[in-house]
């Protein structure tokens, strides 16, 4: 016998779900049948595959047993794959999820909505532990000849011993506890069964005990041992849509995701013709805990004929769409597909382009149909399908009107297309500001001119929003012009204006001068009203926004890129420089002006000790 100790995560994890999941504590009847099915998906697709395996006497099934007596006991027994000892260890002694940690640092407390994060986190094998003092787990891996068994409280150390076993597989034994104790019950356990894996590919056999009396003087009776089927055992995915319901779905869901929580909605398309494919996908209510982690967990599976055949594959699906939770099925690919020959299949690559279309649409179509719910959506995945606007050119008509934005005359999601109908006749381009802030962006002084015309402005604050919007250049006809660059104002000028700036033209000159060779230039502008300056980049440089990101990257070799200064001809303290004789006080204001257009784009000042200097200066000056 050996001892070990769990990983430090998983002793964290067990003391969580024990303490925040009791609620929904019959879940781990369905991720052991969950597990159970996953064995037997392995151990079907190598005896079809692998020569090794294709000998094994195979009958793949899932059994459960109970014992209601003085111990109470639950089985769930099945004759997939198996595990050796080391796998045992491996298995059930460590979580292999990536970003567990962060996760489990992540969760609150409180208990209510801890369990709907570890729900969507899927805590496998180890919720069994709400409902069991002890587990064993007895398993032989398929070929092998030697058994092993693995035990535990889930009070931080388990043992692996050698075992007996007759059949490969595993057998995995609860015995419970005060909390599970009603799970030794032919009608618990089916009710649970029913509700959450009657679409389980595989058959479940429920084995229970009836009393049969003979004749009216047999008190005692006899006990019979009887088996029953209890699920229907056939892919759901494949089964035709009217003759399933919401719930049908919602809980083969639940199955393949290990979200205790409902889907956002679904799809199930079955594609008839020169190639034949099957595929059911979801969408979480919840985006995935490890949605913006690089090693995140792909959630849809492939099937060939029924016959599962990867759950691990990131290239299935674009990995902007990498939150959809699914099935891929099909018969026109061969059974013993690898990775590599998966990459370059010509039929696989059909089947993912047209699904992404597919699934693309649909949420086109959710849009239009259910704006509520396309928000609680967007919600969730505005980010990646930004990304996405990035990555696939391919749809990116129908991207760019799924992608959604903050606005500055509306509330909630505006799209383009929203924008374009609410145009002002003689507008042109659809205008946006970026950065990272919300709050600083709607107080820019360059949203003033915008504000005063009753023109409506993107708010563009993912940071992803600086990367894939200037790619764009257009949606449709429209012209997509960032405010925060230079020129983006010319449009909005009336003849009027313009005569104006022209007169601006020595104080224009003056201030240039005071400020040298710290802007790239300085225009007079009459895109401001209530400021009297603000700052923008030119047209070819990286935006502020983008600087700084840079920087954040590890970036530190960049040039430096100045900024163009736009001060307000008609503001009283341009009106001054104008004015002044003095040199020193026109220099000191024209450095404000630069100063606090800076500090308003959410800019750090430099010389924070100049700065007071020339502020204390102009402070002190008597009027
Ligand atoms: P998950 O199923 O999400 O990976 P679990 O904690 O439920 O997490 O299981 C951990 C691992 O243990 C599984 O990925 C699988 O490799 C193995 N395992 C669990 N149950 C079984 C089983 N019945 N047969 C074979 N392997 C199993």
């Amino acid at each position: 016998m050996s001892s070990h100790q769990f990983q430090t995560e998983v002793s964290q994890l067990l003391h969580l779900i024990v303490h925040s999941l009791y609620s929904h504590k019959e879940i781990f009847l369905r991720e052991l049948i969950s597990n159970a099915s996953d064995a037997l998906d392995k151990l079907k697709y190598l005896s079809l595959t692998d020569d090794n395996y294709k000998k094994l006497a195979y009958e793949p099934r899932i059994d459960i047993s109970f014992d209601d007596g003085d111990v109470k006991k639950l089985v769930v027994r099945d004759t997939g794959i198996g595990m050796d000892a080391e796998e045992l260890a491996l298995n059930l002694g460590t979580i292999a999820k990536s970003g567990t940690k962060n996760f489990i640092t992540s969760l609150t407390g409180d208990a209510k909505k801890d369990s709907n994060l570890i729900g969507q986190f899927g805590v496998g094998f180890y919720s069994a532990f709400m409902v069991a003092d002890k587990i064993e787990v007895i398993s032989k891996k398929a070929g092998s000849d030697k058994a092993s068994k693995w035990s535990s409280d889930g009070k931080g150390t388990f043992d692996i011993d050698e075992a007996e076993k007759t059949d490969f597989g595993t057998e995995v034994i609860l015995y419970l506890n005060e909390n599970g104790k009603e799970y030794s019950s032919r009608w618990q356990i089916e009710n649970i069964i029913k509700k959450y894996s009657d679409h389980i590919a595989f058959p479940i056999f429920l084995e229970y005990f009836e009393t049969k009396y003979e004749g009216t003087d047999d008190k005692e009776g006899k006990k019979e041992k009887k088996i029953e089927k209890i699920n229907s055992a056939s892919a759901l995915w494949k089964r035709s849509k009217s003759e399933l319901s919401d719930n049908d779905y919602n809980e083969f869901y639940k199955i393949i995701s290990h979200d205790s929580d409902e889907p956002l909605f679904y799809m199930h398309t079955n594609a008839e013709g020169t190639i034949n494919y099957t595929t059911l996908f979801f969408i979480p209510k919840l985006a995935p805990f490890d949605m913006f982690q690089a090693d995140y967990r792909p959630g849809v599976k492939l099937y060939v004929s029924r016959v599962f055949i990867t759950d691990d594959n990131k290239e299935l699906m674009p990995t902007y769409l990498r939150f959809l939770r699914g099935v891929i099925d099909s018969e026109d690919l061969p059974l013993n597909v690898s990775r590599e020959i998966l990459q370059q299949n010509k039929i696989m690559t059909n089947i993912k382009s047209a699904s992404v279309k597919k699934v693309l649409s649909e949420f086109k179509k959710l849009s239009e149909s259910n704006p509520e719910k396309y928000t609680e959506f967007i919600k969730q995945y505005n980010r990646p399908l930004k990304e996405g606007l990035y990555s696939d050119f391919g749809n990116k008509e129908l991207l760019q009107d799924l992608v959604r934005f903050k606005s500055t005359t509306r509330e909630g999601f505006v799209s383009f297309a929203d924008y374009v109908s609410a145009m002002k006749e003689d507008q042109k381009s659809i205008y946006y500001i970026s950065g990272d802030n919300e709050e600083t962006l709607r107080d820019s002084p360059l949203l003033e001119a915008y504000k005063e015309k009753g023109i409506e402005v993107l708010i563009m604050n993912d940071d992803i929003d600086e990367i894939v919007i200037p790619t764009l250049i257009k949606y449709k006809d429209k012209d997509l012009k960032a405010i925060n660059r230079s020129g983006t104002a010319d449009e909005l000028k009336t003849s009027e204006d313009k005569e104006k700036e022209k007169e601006a033209k020595p104080v224009v000159e003056k201030i240039k001068k005071a400020l040298g060779d710290t802007v790239k230039d300085v225009i007079a502008s009459s895109r401001l009203s209530g400021s009297p300056s603000c700052i923008v980049m030119d047209e070819n440089d990286p935006s502020i926004q983008m600087q700084h990101m840079f920087k954040a990257m590890g970036q530190k070799q960049m040039p430096e890129f100045k900024p163009i200064l736009e001060v307000n001809p008609e503001h009283d303290i341009v009106k001054k420089i104008a004015d002044t004789n003095d040199d020193l006080f026109a220099e000191d204001l024209s450095f404000l002006l630069l100063e606090q257009a800076k500090i308003m784009e959410g800019e750090e000042i430099k010389k924070p000790a100049d700065f007071v200097k020339r502020l204390n200066r102009i402070l002190n000056r008597s009027n």
